[in-house]
């Protein structure tokens, strides 16, 4: 049987621990990531706690959810309108920067064109990462 018995608050502290260490780093880590370094400070939360606490996050609109192509999920506390470049080599992720001409993507319009209440849209840019272009491998898709 499986039970999740912690006190509420318990739940609260983890989760406000895990949103202030995703807010504290621009790198958009991974959920083992962000385990490995709550765990000295917080010897109980288990990576099963992470995930739960983070897709809570997300649906609570305060964190966004980055899938890449390696198919491990990235995690960014910045939800304010910004692009991400993914590399499909290593899964790193950046944020495109805030000057970048971002095209208008209007969701009114794709509502019109297909009868959909939408509500939201999503654009990443993938590519080969200046790091894993060094590593000389980048051309034949070898790795
Ligand atoms: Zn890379
Ligand atoms: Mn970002």
């Amino acid at each position: 049987m499986i039970t999740d018995s912690s006190p509420p608050r318990r739940n609260t502290r983890q989760r406000e621990a895990i949103l202030n260490l995703l807010a504290s780093t621009k790198t958009h880590p991974t959920a083992n990531w962000l385990y490995e370094h709550l765990k000295p400070d917080n010897p109980e939360i288990s990576l099963g706690t992470v995930y739960r606490n983070l897709s809570i996050l997300a649906s609570q609109g305060k964190i966004l959810v980055i899938e890449s192509k390696t198919g491990i999920d990235r995690f960014d506390a910045d939800t304010s309108d910004h692009y991400h470049v993914i590399c499909e080599r290593c899964g790193r992720v950046d944020d495109v920067g805030k000057d970048f001409a971002a095209p208008k993507i209007r969701d009114d319009e794709a509502e019109q064109a297909t009868g959909y209440r939408v509500s939201g849209h999503r654009l990443d840019f993938f590519g080969i990462c200046p790091d894993c272009l060094m590593d000389g491998s980048g051309e034949n898709g070898s790795v």
